[in-house]
């Protein structure tokens, strides 16, 4: 903070606070006892207010993370490494033909081809198709034992 802000801002704190002890020496209070007294409560005022300020960002900051991996989850896509056959949960980008990835288990760069077709929707009959829990679970771990 620059010097003449800090000092812009101790300004304000005594000029507030002598404003409100002058209003309530009126009253019959001792303005300096007043004075003093607003002066502390200022910065327990500032304080209690940066702690609320602090949780709300830290709040909003959680709910942006938590979008930002609902994003990245809806966009990615279960694929085999072409070297290793190891599957993998890996983000794409639909209309971009550099989508790549590294795989964690042999480090083979990856090239994504996105191809489109058509069926017709069906029930699916196989319960044995792995889950991409499973995928992400196991690439997690591979990358954890990796660190
Ligand atoms: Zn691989």
């Amino acid at each position: 903070m620059p010097f003449a802000k800090i000092l812009m801002s101790i300004g304000a704190t005594l000029g507030i606070s002598a404003g409100i002890a002058g209003a309530l020496s009126l009253f019959g209070l001792s303005f300096w006892n007043c004075f003093l007294l607003i002066f502390v409560l200022h910065f327990v005022a500032f304080g209690v207010l940066n702690y609320i300020t602090g949780i709300i960002t830290r709040y909003k900051m959680r709910v942006l993370a938590v979008q930002e991996l609902e994003v990245i989850n809806n966009q990615s896509v279960p694929v085999q490494c072409a070297k290793c056959n190891e599957p993998s949960m890996v983000p794409v980008i639909v209309g971009r033909d550099d989508n790549e990835y590294e795989c964690v288990y042999c480090n083979a760069i990856n090239k994504i081809v996105i191809s489109a077709e058509a069926v017709l929707p069906t029930t699916p009959v196989a319960t044995d198709v792995e889950n991409t829990d499973d995928i992400l679970q196991r690439q997690i771990k591979k990358l954890e034992e990796n660190e």
